[in-house]
């Protein structure tokens, strides 16, 4: 076991302190990753406040983690001491079921995959995420990230890269295709970034027009607030693709209006309360909703690959780890631009 500095939460809606944990050693197919980066991601805040459902404290999140390998086990084959590598929102899963097999590890059919933290391992113990200065995990959970990409701007890309890329993926975003990115943060600021360089015209949805400029940068055409009533009819029937990546609860009727016939809205964002919606919303123009789990880990790896290529970082702000709590807030007020980044150095 090897003891490491960690920031956690003690309890649920409590602020995060300054603890330790112990990691676990390093086994046959294990590396031991000194921890450089982790980005804060709004899923570690629904956890942290236990917003869906009881969860296990005290809790360390963190699962957008970038650092470099210091350790391999002896059975160890596709990392080495000094490699660049990312670990996302999965350790484990039980490799055995279609979807494990199919590199769908988050889709598990065996209790779903071992969660970065706020999980229980296959050896009983609470797992513990990156906002701490080491983490042990098995090769197979690893991704290996690019050279042509900074460490910390590719934390965010281990979930917020991979949950926007694999949704719009899947559905097809490319030449041609009119994509909308609802909310512009972590996640729909790399959703801009990843459609845009898919080839797909891309519209922000944003609640105001202040990040109007950011959102252009970022590649998008077209800008809108939907605050105000006139965007739902000017955009009617317009898009091919609209991927909500917002927090809370939206009118879905409004947002389901602004699909062309079978355009699909794929939720990414995981509110804490039920949605409600018509059904009238989306028969008549054989419209899809849907939703999206992160991605799996040969995705991930090739979404790395692709970012690196297309020199797609994150926009982060990097902050020291005592911030943590004030960055919480942050997030929560929709103040953030458009990653925090904890340098884990301050941990
Ligand atoms: P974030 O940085 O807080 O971004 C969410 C954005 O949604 C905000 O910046 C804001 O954008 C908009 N928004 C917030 N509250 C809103 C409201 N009441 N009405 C309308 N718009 C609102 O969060 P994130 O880290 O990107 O995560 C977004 C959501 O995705 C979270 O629920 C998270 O748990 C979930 N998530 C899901 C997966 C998955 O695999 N499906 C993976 C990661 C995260 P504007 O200021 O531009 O309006
Ligand atoms: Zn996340
Ligand atoms: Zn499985």
């Amino acid at each position: 076991m090897t003891t490491v500095a960690a920031y956690a939460a003690p309890a649920a809606k409590a602020p995060l302190e300054r603890t330790t944990i112990e990691r676990r050693p390093v086994g046959e197919s294990d590396v031991l990753i000194d921890i450089k980066f982790a980005g804060i991601c709004h899923s570690d805040i629904h956890q942290a406040r236990e917003g869906w459902g009881t969860a296990n404290f005290p809790m360390v999140p963190g699962h957008e983690i970038a650092g470099i390998v210091s350790e391999v086990g002896p059975g160890v084959t596709r990392y080495a001491v000094g490699d660049r590598v990312g670990v996302g929102c999965m350790v484990d899963s039980c490799r055995e079921c279609d979807n494990c097999r199919a590199g769908l590890e988050q889709y598990c059919s065996n209790g779903g995959p071992t969660w970065t933290y706020n999980s229980v391992g296959a050896d009983g113990e609470v797992t513990h995420g990156g906002y701490s200065q080491k983490v042990v995990v098995d090769e197979n959970y690893v991704v290996r990230i690019p050279e042509g990409l900074q460490l910390d701007e590719a934390a965010p890309l281990l979930c917020a890269g991979i949950t926007t890329y694999s949704p719009l993926k899947h559905w097809n975003a490319g030449p041609g295709k009119k994509v909308a990115v609802v909310g512009l943060g972590g996640l729909g600021h790399m959703g801009v970034k990843i459609a845009a360089a898919l080839g797909a015209e891309v519209t922000v949805l944003s609640q105001t027009l202040r990040k109007k400029d950011d959102g252009l940068k970022l590649g998008a055409t077209h800008y809108h607030a939907t605050g105000d009533e006139r965007t739902f009819e000017d955009l009617k029937g317009t898009f091919d693709v609209i991927l909500n990546t917002v927090s809370a609860p939206l009118d879905f009727g409004a947002y389901l209006s602004l699909l062309r016939t079978d355009g699909a809205m794929v939720n990414v964002g995981l509110p804490e309360e039920p949605v409600n919606i018509q059904l009238s919303s989306v028969f008549g123009n054989r419209r899809v909703l849907t939703s999206s789990n992160i991605g799996g880990i040969p995705e991930t790896q090739e979404m790395l690959d692709f970012c690196a290529t297309h020199g797609l970082g994150a926009e982060i702000e990097l902050i020291r780890a005592d911030q943590i709590n004030e960055a919480y807030e942050r997030v929560v007020a929709s103040d953030v631009r458009y990653r925090f980044v904890i340098d884990a150095a301050t941990i």
